[in-house]
């Protein structure tokens, strides 16, 4: 059984990564461990971040870890909010509020006459520190930004968002299962898995 911590708090995202690398694999959260502490996030990229986050377990514990950090891209607006996807709107981290940030944003390019696409993505960055060696992974999920909110499922930015592979219809409309299937972390969890189990772990 490989042990391995995910630098996550959050249970569904522990949930599913669990599910991603299947039996074999013992996945343990910072606090297991006796990391409580909001672990910092200061780099310019979601690279920096994610790698920021495994490094922090790895230079206190010393153990296998991974990390995982997701960012909005919307094409119009130069890539924004990127790696201030969780605060764009401030530090309350509000997810009506930053939607409505994007949502108005566009508008506002619109009513001034700037071609506008709505194309966007999430993307997700993971670290994977194995033997201290670092290996990175990525996953996207394209799509476009809607007009406006619609859907009761997911989190974050999903009502205003509307996956490829669903027209019509924004990834807080369609079901947990659907969404994990074409999902950035999903696809990023997926590659991790793939390289862990070439590595015979
Ligand atoms: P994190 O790096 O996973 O914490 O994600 C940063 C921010 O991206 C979150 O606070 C959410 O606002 C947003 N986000 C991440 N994943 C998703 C998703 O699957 N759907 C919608 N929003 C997401």
């Amino acid at each position: 059984m490989t042990k391995i911590v995910f630098a996550t708090g959050n249970r569904g995202k522990l949930r599913e990564a669990s599910e991603i690398l299947g039996e074999g694999f013992e996945l343990f959260t910072p606090s297991d461990y006796g990391i409580d502490e909001d672990i910092p996030e200061t780099g310019d990229t979601l690279e920096e971040n994610s790698l920021q986050k495994a490094r922090y377990i790895f230079e206190r514990k010393g153990c296998d870890c991974f990390s995982d950090d997701t960012g909005l891209e919307v094409e119009d607006l130069g890539g924004a909010p990127g790696v201030y996807t969780a605060r764009y709107a401030g530090e309350s981290k509000d997810f009506n509020a930053n939607m409505d940030k994007v949502l108005s944003e566009l508008e506002v390019l619109e009513k001034e006459g700037v071609p506008v696409s709505r194309k966007a993505r999430f993307r997700s960055v993971v670290t994977l520190i194995l033997d201290g060696v670092v290996h990175q992974f990525e996953g996207t999920m394209e799509g476009e930004i809607a007009r406006s909110k619609s859907g009761r499922g997911g989190f974050g930015y999903d009502p205003i968002f509307m996956p490829y592979e669903y027209p019509g219809l924004t990834a807080a409309d369609i079901t947990e299962e659907q969404k994990n299937e074409i999902s950035h972390r999903g696809k990023a969890l997926r590659a991790m898995a793939a390289f862990l189990h070439e590595t015979d772990r």
